[in-house]
């Protein structure tokens, strides 16, 4: 395969909502959500790095893993089939049926289900053998492309913030927040930042499940100070459990601003931000940078739930 040498560049784009007016803070967005109809959020950046090992090696494609509904996995598909590479899908739980999966199969991708054990056993020091016997001219990438060439893949976002400040009439922000699945995104900023700004990474995933070691890790990998950052957690309970004020907070500020937003992450994370903002934490006259990483192709599957949750009462 060839590398497919793509740089798109994320607009930021200030927001507004009534509780941030209210608080004399301004926001403003990083839509890596808007950067292809297809092949977007923050999971290109981190794949990046691992086509270009693969073309390196002189391999036809890339194999990865993940969730029915991954955000990793189509961008994955998306990006074989537009740049012309093979891409085979290790998915956890039984065969199912869904938009995520539909994308999967037309956009060329070749699925392997592995039920629920079978998924749970991808860390196992052995999980790739079969793999790479089976497909030996594909690189095995782990979930969600993390890694150290993952975060390197997310570097030059600070980049893109900073080149268009000049242009929505800010001289410089105070803040930079971002969702963490696995912590690389964030990972990456805090190397793009080199301490110029603090970054607030917001666990979309509870506390103990590994963003806390892996960060640190990560810099510490990457041959940097492990700071700069701080985490907190927005993952109101689990990771993918939805509540009736998280739903109406989301259609709220999709209807007010215009942004479209998903559960999992962006919402999870505007609503911590609110919750900061209306507890006075945030100081007056602060301008706060929010990476927007997409996933609104996997919230097809949730629109009727979201919308029934809405007018629940608590
Ligand atoms: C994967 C994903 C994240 C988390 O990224 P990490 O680098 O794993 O922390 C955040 N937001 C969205 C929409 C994602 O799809």
């Amino acid at each position: 395969m060839q590398y497919p040498d793509w740089r798109p560049v994320a607009p930021l784009q200030p927001v507004h909502l009534s509780w941030l007016d209210r608080a004399g803070i301004e926001l403003a967005l990083l839509r890596l959500d808007q950067v292809d109809a297809l092949i977007c959020g923050n999971k290109w950046f981190k794949l990046a790095p691992y086509l270009k090992q693969a073309a390196d090696l002189g391999l036809q494609g890339v194999m990865s893993l993940g969730g029915a509904h991954s955000n990793h996995l189509h961008a994955l598909a998306a990006a074989g089939a537009r740049f012309g590479f093979r891409t085979v899908g290790l998915l956890r739980g039984e065969e199912q049926g869904n938009p995520t999966v539909a994308d999967l199969r037309r956009l060329g991708m070749q699925l392997h289900w592995l039920g629920y054990g079978g998924y749970r056993q991808r860390h196992e020091p052995g999980f790739w053998t079969p793999w790479r016997e089976r497909h030996p001219d594909l690189l095995p990438v782990g979930e969600g492309g993390g890694g150290l060439p993952g975060v390197q893949g997310c570097v030059p976002m600070v980049a893109m913030i900073r080149e268009q400040l000049a242009g929505i009439g800010w001289s410089d922000y105070q803040q930079l927040w971002v969702a963490c699945g696995t912590g690389t995104t964030l990972a990456g900023l805090v190397l793009g930042e080199e301490g110029a700004h603090p970054v607030v990474g917001a666990l979309a995933v509870p506390p103990g499940h590994g963003v806390e070691v892996q960060v640190p890790a990560l810099l510490e990998e990457a041959g940097v100070e492990i700071s700069g950052y701080r985490l907190i957690d927005v993952s109101r309970g689990g990771f993918g459990r939805i509540d009736p004020e998280l739903a109406r907070f989301i259609l709220d500020a999709e209807a007010e601003c215009g942004v479209p937003l998903e559960p999992l992450y962006t919402g999870k994370l505007l609503l911590a931000l609110r919750d900061e903002v209306v507890a006075g934490r945030i100081e007056r006259g602060s301008r706060i940078v929010a990476v927007h990483t997409g996933g609104l192709q996997g919230r097809r599957a949730m629109q009727e739930r979201l919308q029934a949750l809405a007018i629940q009462r608590e």
